[in-house]
């Protein structure tokens, strides 16, 4: 109860808690499940997921949205982090960024079923030869008529098999833009679209990442988001949101694991007494609490800088080091989670070992700890250490 918040805050994050507390059970049923739960169980946690007003709570009030400020959403995102299996992605945020720039069409046809929780969004912009290097995408999309013809494979496009949407980067073939980057919106039962293969991953989810395949996919311009060029504006957006709340997860995973850990020592015994009493233990304990705390107060203070109007580009850099501090030191907590509960702590079955596999990830999706580093330093030379973190 130590950070500054309102009561409105307070109560949302307290209301996400509970929700999560009661999708911890579900874990290991997952874990040995492929990620799936039984299909009552997730209609049920959708039901409450709306009931308590979590669907949608990044997008605007006055689209149907729960127009949450950013560190109301990192409140909720927090809590999210603390379940295993990505169980908490029953709570859907959806592209953020797009109705400043949808078209009537595109609002009705995909923003606002998005928000109702009737439609679900993909992205495939990674490709083989293209990660870190957005820029160096094959992908095209060429003039054709009144529309576009869209080519390229795309590799781990997450959440491919939960969604009927995706948003497709390419460069243009041709045209006054040529080479330059752009997005557009595809429903995924276009002719044309096609499952390459579905590999398997460290975590254990629900949510797939399957390589996709896009073969002359014909779309209407209608269908182009923003204009030609917009592509990577608007995916910086979308990294800058989602870093942060992945900074936001890393939290949460980082207290579960601490209290879990802490508990287990304190009751487990070897040579007589609880290994709480050995200092080798208490130190990880101890380093481990001592860093989510930083990262702790770094997140919040990012977010209340986002809700305050902070500049952009400084907005950029706090959310790349919010993003590499709590996603490695949630990495250090957990390695450290395993040593503590020992064998048990390899066991599937136990929170550590899962989130040992599932945190690995949070330093390499939107952007890897090394593309972080080279954002903040690239600030860092341009604005200067005052500008950037005061
Ligand atoms: C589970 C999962 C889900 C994903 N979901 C999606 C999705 O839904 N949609 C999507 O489009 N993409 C998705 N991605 C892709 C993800 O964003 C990329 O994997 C990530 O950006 C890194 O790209 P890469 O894998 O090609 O690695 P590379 O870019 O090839 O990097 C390999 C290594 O080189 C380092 N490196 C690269 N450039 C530099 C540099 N300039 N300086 C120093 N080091 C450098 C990297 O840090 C890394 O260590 C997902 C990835 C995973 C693993």
């Amino acid at each position: 109860m130590t950070y500054p918040m309102s009561e409105a805050d307070r109560e949302i994050q307290q209301r996400a808690r509970a929700f999560v507390d009661q999708l911890l059970p579900f874990e290991v049923q997952a874990e040995l499940h492929g990620g799936e739960l039984p299909a009552e169980v997730l209609q049920a946690q959708e039901r409450r997921v709306r009931e308590l007003g979590f669907e949608a709570v990044n997008m605007p009030k006055e689209l149907g949205g729960g127009g949450f400020s950013a560190f109301q959403q990192v409140l909720v995102q927090e809590q999210v982090g603390r379940a295993t299996n990505a169980l908490g992605w029953v709570i859907h945020t959806p592209a953020s960024w797009l109705p400043q720039v949808a078209t009537e069409e595109q609002l009705d046809r995909w923003v606002l079923p998005t928000i109702r929780g009737e439609r679900r969004e993909c992205y495939a912009i990674t490709e083989e030869g293209a990660g870190s290097d957005v820029d160096a995408i094959q992908a095209t999309a060429s003039r054709d008529r009144d529309g576009y013809l869209l080519n390229g494979v795309k590799w781990h496009v997450t959440s491919f098999n939960h969604a009927d949407h995706v948003f497709f980067q390419a460069k243009l073939a041709a045209g006054p833009n040529a080479g330059a980057h752009a997005m557009f919106v595809v429903d995924l039962d276009a002719p044309g679209i096609r499952v390459v293969r579905t590999p398997a991953y460290s975590h254990t989810i629900a949510h797939h990442h399957p390589i996709v395949a896009f073969q002359d996919v014909r779309v209407p311009a209608g269908q182009l988001v923003g204009a030609e060029g917009d592509g990577m504006r608007f995916a910086y957006e979308w990294f800058r949101y989602e870093r942060l709340m992945i900074a936001a997860r890393a939290l949460g995973a980082a207290e579960r694991l601490i209290d879990e850990a802490t508990a287990f020592a304190g009751g487990r015994r070897a040579y007589g007494r609880p290994i709480f009493d050995y200092q080798a233990i208490q130190f990880m304990l101890a380093d481990s609490l001592t860093e989510l705390w930083a990262a702790r107060l770094m997140t919040y203070r990012t977010a209340h800088g986002i809700d305050e109007g902070l500049d952009v580009k400084v907005q950029h850099a706090q959310c790349s080091m919010a993003k590499l501090y709590a996603s490695e030191m949630a990495g250090r907590v957990a390695d450290r989670a395993v040593q503590v509960f020992g064998g048990r702590g390899y066991m599937r079955e136990n929170v550590a070992e899962r989130f040992y596999r599932e945190l690995r990830v949070d330093r390499i999706w939107e952007g890897t700890s090394e593309i972080q580093r080279a954002i903040i330093a690239s600030q860092l030379a341009k604005r200067g250490v005052a500008r950037l973190i005061g």
